[in-house]
């Protein structure tokens, strides 16, 4: 496969940028510790206040009101597999489907905040049927919603059959609320290294060069990716298998690699009202990893790439660092 070439430094400017210089973090893991700029992360924009409280909702309302009963799941019958596919199908859809419709087509922010000035592809060869969110939208429903799916299955089949342990809230319900940020930190450091993994040259060229097709980023490129790809940023979700948990636990975590990949690909920093920000949406860190390939590999939420020197601030200096680890023999861009 032909390798997409990384932007030189005289790419155009950003249609939109930031303040730079970005933070490296919430100070998670960072020498010397910083516990009270953690916590406050945590309860702030960070976690609490931002879509991830939205999505622990939503696995909430999918448990109580849309899931397949878990007594069904015991059995390998093919109905509540079909449900759960169906309801998968249907949230994808509809948030995809939904934010594309509301920046993209009908253009409802205009250009406000939106990172790049260039418009979603369409009649490029590189792209399956020369349209970048037809690609985009076949990879995410063909490959990502059918293998998210599967693995449900298997999680659900496990808890119902007693494979795995089932966490009550009432036994434990302090360690069942800090399960959802651990996860997320889990998420976090699991993404970060599954990512430095795919950008190995040969399983980049088998696999990740499909993801980074996509320079410019609509909600539907955050899923379109190779199967292979889907399955290891689906695998966080085994550890259900091994640690106690509940149904509930694994439908946020599907939800923040979902809806969370959709959300950081949407192309704007955040959501408007009247001239207002009312939440952030994508953030600047991945932005720059699709325009610069080998830095922020990760979400900044775990500190890696501040500890392999990939991190990229999103000033001219960072950018000239980037781009001459790049111009290495062994570093020739993209990996
Ligand atoms: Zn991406
Ligand atoms: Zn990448």
């Amino acid at each position: 496969m032909k390798r997409a070439k990384p932007s030189a430094p005289t790419a155009p400017a950003w249609a939109f940028q930031p303040d730079v210089p970005i933070t490296p973090g919430p100070g998670f893991l960072s020498w010397p510790p910083r516990p009270l700029a953690a916590l406050t992360w945590l309860l702030g924009r960070g976690y609490v206040l931002s879509l991830e409280a939205l999505y622990v909702g939503l696995a909430l309302v999918i448990w109580f009101w849309l899931a397949p009963d878990l007594t069904d799941c015991a059995s390998l019958a093919p109905g509540w597999m079909l449900h759960l596919l169906a309801l998968n199908l249907g949230l994808t859809i509809a948030y995809a489907g939904g934010l594309h419709l509301y920046f993209h087509t009908l253009g409802r922010q205009g250009s406000h905040h939106r990172y790049s000035g260039r418009d979603l592809a369409r009649d490029d060869t590189k792209f399956l049927w020369r349209d970048q969110v037809l690609d985009n939208m076949f990879l995410t429903l063909a490959s990502g919603v059918v293998l998210w799916t599967s693995l449900q299955c298997l999680l659900l089949w496990a808890w119902a059959s007693g494979l795995t342990p089932l966490l009550g809230w009432a036994a434990n319900p302090l360690w069942f609320a800090a399960l959802f940020p651990l996860l997320y930190l889990w998420e976090s450091a699991h993404f970060y290294l599954i990512h430095r993994l795919l950008h190995w040259p040969p399983l980049y060229r088998f696999a990740h060069a499909i993801h980074h097709k996509n320079i410019a980023v609509g909600p539907w490129s955050g899923l379109a990716m190779h199967p292979l790809e889907h399955l290891l940023y689906f695998s966080s979700t085994l550890i259900h298998l091994v640690i106690v948990s509940h149904p509930i636990h694994m439908f946020y975590l599907f939800n923040h690699l979902v809806l969370g990949g959709i959300t950081s690909h949407i192309g704007f920093a955040d959501l408007q009202v009247k001239g207002r920000k009312v939440i952030d949406l994508a953030s600047y860190y991945h932005q720059l990893h699709h325009r610069y390939f080998n830095c922020n590999y990760g979400t900044g939420v775990v500190p890696g790439d501040l500890w392999a020197g990939s991190f990229h601030d999103g000033t001219p200096e960072a950018t000239a660092r980037i781009m001459k680890a790049q111009r290495k023999p062994r570093a020739a861009a993209p990996r």
